[in-house]
């Protein structure tokens, strides 16, 4: 990974520095010796420098003056000779306030240009971002310029023929074109990834090229000519305001990338203190004069880009491995803009070298943190997947084990649920179904009948003078009677579809159903004899009980009679067995029976 990234880094270098040097190839003419003047106050005309003695003037040693920020006036003076074809004079840098040029032969002017960002783009002699000036004569012509502006006094002369200028500047328009085109596109991708995936870092990573783009449109003079050909007071601004915007998005960038805040409050803070620097310096750029703003812009930003710098340094120090890529992406462009800073206060000579040293490092740059946000997008994807992954398998162990709390339960509540209906359905003493489902059951078992027209006996059965066993030996024993006499009935009462309940205190009925009238009263009958010959064996001593029977069919009975009914007949059966002295069986055959119950 590291290997394959110095091979690119180093591949987008050389094709950067090649794409430019190739612009600066030099087919100027060759220039005459350049002699300079400073005039501090600022009111010399060019009348009065006419005539001056050669002493008079500074000769000046290099082609490309560099003076660096200062308020005096500058003039410069040189001859052309006769030639037989058209020239220019360029001045090659785009920033000058004030250019007067003017055309003088045998001490006579007979031309004057007014150039400089003061002047709307429009008035210029020549289309160009930076400053063209036809040579007013083919003959020998000395030349004059007037040079005063709150940019850095730099004044890069040179003359050439005007189709050389337009050959050297289309291979640099071309590069200059191909360095904005690769901003868009990396503008234009941020921008779609932030409106896909809503991830802030490519809003703040396109707004940060914005600026880049703006700040080196401004520098190279492409903004004045293309973007803000109508402002002189946004060109005269744009370095320091688009600085600014430069350095609030690169922090901003720095944070989010890094993850300062969360991996080095320290360092956040440091951040936030450059991104209120930045807004300050850009609303001051708009009120106070360039001059000052940006002998202030300048410092703040090569200690921004160091601070940017050691932030990633130390990120990468603490394990965070794409600070790397990060902390070298920064240090070209710093490297850049220090080189650049150094140019303009006048220190360095090179004029290509500060000319497209910023636009060289921004690219770089731009591309390396491109790919670092590339990275960091997909670690956090990474991370996410993994985090829902854990959350996943951790919900799944809860599912499983709230599946298993809830099955025991359901299992409890059913036992519960089968324990309680037996209770309720269940007689305490006897252990019988108690009346309550017999009051269930009667009208399930007569509709029942009906149905398949099979008949249903109801035996409704009475221990006789019970009173006197519990008088005699007790309730308990009493209470023993008649669970052994329950056992008796179980036990003789065992057919099929037959069930018995406790109906009350000593009363006990029996639902048979299928029953036939004579097999249902022999049945009975048995049952009474076996009763009767039966000793019950209690703590008090033995106990011989008899009962009265009172039988009712559904089918020995008139009409539709009903559960209800069936019962009323069964117990006035009873009733009348009782009548009848006791111990013996009686068969309803009528529901009117009933009223006839006192
Ligand atoms: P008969 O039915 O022959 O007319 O006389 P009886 O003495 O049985 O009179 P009845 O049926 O009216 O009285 C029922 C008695 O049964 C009243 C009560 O003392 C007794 N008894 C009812 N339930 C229980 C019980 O759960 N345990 C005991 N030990 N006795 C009960
Ligand atoms: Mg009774
Ligand atoms: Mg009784």
């Amino acid at each position: 990974m590291a290997k394959s990234l110095v091979r690119w880094f180093a591949l987008v270098t050389v094709m950067c520095y090649w794409g430019l040097a190739a612009t600066d190839v030099s087919a100027q003419e060759n220039m005459p010796p350049v002699y300079y003047h400073v005039d501090a106050t600022g009111n010399q005309s060019v009348e009065q420098l006419l005539d001056k003695e050669p002493s008079f003037w500074s000769v000046l040693n290099n082609g490309s003056p560099s003076f660096g920020y200062t308020s005096a006036t500058y003039w410069f003076h040189f001859k052309l000779p006769a030639v037989d074809y058209d020239r220019v004079i360029r001045i090659g840098y785009p920033l000058l306030d004030n250019v007067d040029v003017y055309f003088v032969t045998d001490n006579e002017i007979i031309k004057r240009v007014r150039l400089g960002d003061a002047y709307e783009f429009d008035q210029r002699p020549v289309d160009n971002r930076n400053f063209v000036v036809p040579v007013a004569s083919r003959d020998r012509v000395e030349v004059f310029l007037r040079v005063n502006t709150t940019s850095s006094m730099r004044v890069p002369l040179s003359v050439w023929q005007p189709t050389d200028l337009m050959g050297a500047e289309q291979a640099l328009t071309t590069a200059t074109g191909m360095y904005f085109g690769l901003l868009l596109c990396m503008i234009v991708y941020n921008l779609f990834s932030y409106s896909v995936t809503r991830d802030r870092r490519f809003g703040y990573y396109s707004a940060y090229i914005v600026g880049i783009g703006l700040l080196l449109a401004g520098l190279d003079g492409t903004g004045y000519r293309y973007l803000w050909p109508w402002s002189e007071w946004l060109q005269s601004k744009a370095i320091p305001l688009f600085g600014s915007v430069v350095f609030l998005f690169a922090s901003l960038v720095a944070s989010q990338v890094l993850q300062t805040k969360l991996r080095s409050p320290k360092l956040h803070m440091g951040l936030q203190g450059i991104m209120i620097a930045a807004v300050v310096l850009f609303l001051a750029s708009i009120f106070l004069p360039y001059e000052w703003m940006i002998s202030i812009v300048l410092p703040v930003a090569i200690l921004a880009s160091c601070y940017l710098i050691f932030t990633g340094l130390t990120l990468w120090r603490q394990g965070l491995a794409y600070a790397r890529i990060y902390s070298l992406a920064l240090s070209v462009l710093l490297l850049a803009i220090i080189i650049n800073a150094i140019g303009y206060l006048g220190f360095l000579e090179s004029f290509f070298i500060q000319r497209y040293m910023i636009m060289i490092g921004s690219a770089i740059e731009i591309m390396l943190l491109s790919l670092v946000l590339a990275i960091r997008f997909n670690e956090d994807r990474k991370e996410r997947l993994a985090a829902e992954q854990r959350l996943n398998s951790r919900l799944e162990v809860k599912v499983k084990q709230r599946t298993k709390e809830l099955e025991a339960l359901m299992r409890k509540l059913k036992e519960m649920n089968q324990r309680l209906e037996v209770k309720s359905s269940e007689d305490r003493l006897t252990k019988l179904f108690n009346r309550g489902v017999l009051d269930d059951d009667l009208p399930l078992e007569v509709r029942r009948a009906r149905r398949t027209g099979y008949d249903i006996a109801v035996v409704m059965i009475d221990i006789d003078h019970f009173k006197k066993v519990n008088d005699k030996f007790g309730h308990p024993v009493g209470d023993e009677v008649l669970v052994e006499l329950a056992r008796l009935l179980r036990v003789n009462f065992r057919r099929a579809g037959d069930r018995i309940y406790r109906y009350g205190g000593e009363e006990f009925v029996i639902l048979m159903p299928g029953a036939q009238e004579l097999g249902c009263h022999d049945k009975v009958l048995t049952v009474t004899d076996v009763i009767r010959g039966h000793t019950f064996h209690t703590e008090r001593g033995a106990v011989n009980i008899t009962v009265s029977v009172g039988m009712a069919l559904l089918n020995s009975l008139p009409g539709h009679a009903s559960s209800k009914q069936l019962l009323e007949a069964a117990d006035n059966a009873l009733y009348q067995a009782k009548n009848a002295g006791r111990d013996q069986i009686r068969i309803a055959r009528s529901v009117k029976d009933v009223s006839e119950k006192p």
